[in-house]
């Protein structure tokens, strides 16, 4: 199976990029941020986002799945449920931010990932797939943009969605989770020794996507 690991920080257009570049080579994108979401999303609705204890007890009782459609996307399930638009927001972001730093979390989630990947050509896209959930993909990809240039796109996503946010609020929240990812003790957000450094700082969408494309191609 064909196995490509895409990882990074926060708005450095991962999701997008993987997801047009999975299209154009006909393999499966998977979106792991969408399952550390959906944990987060049933950790809300429990009132448990600031209790680690109460977070590993839910672990027990939920049920994590994801879906593809033909056309490829993906669509995450919480206990049968449809969440795939309703971990689409701020509070959701930080709330997968801070549960993706529980070890319990991590190793839940791991085997689904694996899986998928076992049985599929993926483009996974996250921030530890090359360092820890795939260490065999190739090629792995770290794309990469500087904090004001991600700030900057995630708040045209989310004003284009009708959020109330400034962009100071935003870019806040990507120097945060930044500082997070990159400094939990578990898995921290890092490129793996053999991952090709990709910046897209200077590069609008298409752009992008072409480069990443075109590294896959060259180096699969
Ligand atoms: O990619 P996305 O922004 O949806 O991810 C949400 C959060 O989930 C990240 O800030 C990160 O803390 C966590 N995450 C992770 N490992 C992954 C994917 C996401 O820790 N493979």
């Amino acid at each position: 199976m064909i196995n490509v690991a895409i990882d990074g920080p926060a708005g450095a257009g991962k999701s997008t990029i993987a997801k047009a570049a999975a299209k154009a080579l006909g393999y499966i994108y998977v979106d792991t941020g969408a399952l550390y979401r959906t944990v987060a999303l049933s950790a809300s609705r429990a009132g448990a986002l600031d209790n680690d204890k109460k977070i590993i007890e839910l672990l027990n009782t939920i049920d994590v799945k994801l879906g593809f459609a033909d056309d490829g996307a993906q669509c995450v399930y919480l206990n049968g449920e449809d969440v795939s638009s309703l971990i689409r927001t701020p509070e959701i972001s930080m709330g997968a931010s801070r549960v993706s730093a529980i070890p319990k979390v991590r190793e839940f989630l791991l085997d689904l990932q694996r899986n998928i990947a076992k049985e599929n050509n993926v483009i996974m896209d996250g921030r530890d797939i090359a360092t820890v959930v795939l260490p065999n993909a190739k090629p792995k990809i770290f794309l990469f943009a500087s904090p004001e240039c991600r700030a900057q796109r995630r708040y045209k996503e989310l004003i284009e969605k009708g959020e109330a946010v400034t962009f100071e609020e935003v870019l806040a929240d990507v120097n945060q989770r930044d500082y997070q990812d990159s400094h939990r003790k578990i898995a921290p957000l890092k490129p793996s020794e053999d991952s090709i450094m990709t910046d897209t700082s200077s590069l609008n969408l298409q752009e992008s996507i072409d480069l990443v494309i075109k590294t896959i191609k060259e180096n699969i």
